[in-house]
């Protein structure tokens, strides 16, 4: 279910008039299906992007001024935390030249993208828009076009902070989600109202404030592992994993639980007990994908938070995975708690 926009939004129709000056537009593109061509169903090749562009949705250059910008063309299950240090460089690099960026990924890991974006680019001063799609864009009956006329049209108009446009929603892009591999709403953030609706009109609410001054963050640790709780699960193996990482996300069921009596064996607590002794991070989120985790509300959560677990309240895990990485390198030792119990990017409560 997508929340409308709360009141308070801005009607696109309503500014035009105002601007003066066509916008400059930076599009970014690293590849994905929106940029691929071949035909269906032999496997996607990444093609040449931008001469389809041009061909498909000529229209885009009356709306901004667009310049474009291969990063990368490679399928986004190849996108890694090296590639993002390396994005969020260039895009710090060109911002100062442009209005807004529109970054062109693959939908696989668009969620992770989006996230680093937000976390590596605090204080954004201008939109920075990621899109993709589910048929590449020289095919007929592709959401690309239209992902791409509504990703230019929010990187003029909305807000001023890392968004995800996809099917006529913007969102903020640490909270998105990808929730269907066929269908074109390929996107939801179901703990956070949509910011964007482009509908017959495009609207759009406010973005993030108070992250004070723009700065580049781009250090991530990526030594963490994500371990999802489930039925049966021997926690040996997580066990064994532990001296081998700097962080632990654990993906839990509902509030926060897992396993913790000592009947079956299976109890997961020693797995928070060692992680203290350690020195390992621990950071809950839960397989539940609205509201978030609570560890006062059961008793194995109880256990997880005496050992000093982190609760990631209502992040999604591509969020809480990133957002680790990003304040194991930036924030360490004793600051790194308060930097992920906090909203620093609006991805949680
Ligand atoms: N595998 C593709 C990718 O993530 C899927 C897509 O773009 O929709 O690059």
């Amino acid at each position: 279910m997508r929340v409308v926009v709360p009141t308070g939004c801005w009607l696109v129709k309503e500014r035009r008039g105002l601007e003066s000056r066509m916008k400059n537009i930076l599009l970014v593109h690293t590849g994905g299906t929106l940029g691929m061509n071949g035909r269906r169903p032999n496997a996607l090749k990444p093609g040449s992007f931008f001469r389809t562009v041009r061909e498909r949705v000529p229209e885009l250059t009356k709306l901004a001024k667009l310049e474009f910008e291969v990063f990368s063309n490679i399928d986004s299950c190849e996108m890694q935390p090296e590639l993002w240090t390396r994005l969020a460089r260039r895009l710090a690099e060109r911002l100062p030249h442009f209005d807004g960026v529109v970054v062109t990924h693959g939908t696989d890991t668009l969620a992770e993208t989006a996230s680093a974006l937000s976390f590596m680019l605090p204080g954004l001063t201008k939109p920075v828009v990621l899109t993709g799609a589910q048929r590449p864009l020289g095919e007929i009956r592709s959401d690309a076009r239209l992902n791409l006329i509504d990703a230019v049209t929010s990187a003029i108009h909305g807000p001023k902070e890392v968004t995800v446009c996809f099917d006529s929603h913007l969102f903020r892009g640490n909270r998105v989600r990808k929730v269907s591999i066929a269908e074109y709403d390929a996107f939801d953030s179901p703990n956070h109202p949509v910011l964007g609706v482009l509908g017959v009109e495009a609207k759009f609410s406010d973005g993030l404030r108070g992250q004070g001054r723009f700065k580049l963050a781009a250090q991530l640790d990526s030594r963490v592992f994500l371990l999802r709780v489930f039925p049966g699960l021997d926690p040996e193996i997580p066990l064994s994993i532990l001296p081998k990482v700097h962080g632990l996300v654990v993906e839990a069921y509902g509030a926060g639980n897992f396993p913790s009596s000592k009947a079956l064996g299976r109890s997961l607590t020693p797995l928070f007990s060692q992680a203290e002794a350690l020195g390992v991070p621990v950071l809950v989120v839960s397989q539940a994908h609205r509201n978030g985790v609570d560890l006062s509300q059961y008793e194995s959560g109880n256990a997880a938070r005496d050992h000093g677990a982190i609760s990631g309240g209502d992040m999604t895990v591509s969020a809480a995975v990133v957002k680790l990485m990003h304040g194991l390198a930036n924030h360490p030792g004793d600051a790194l708690r308060k930097y992920l119990e906090r909203s620093v990017a609006g991805e949680r409560i």
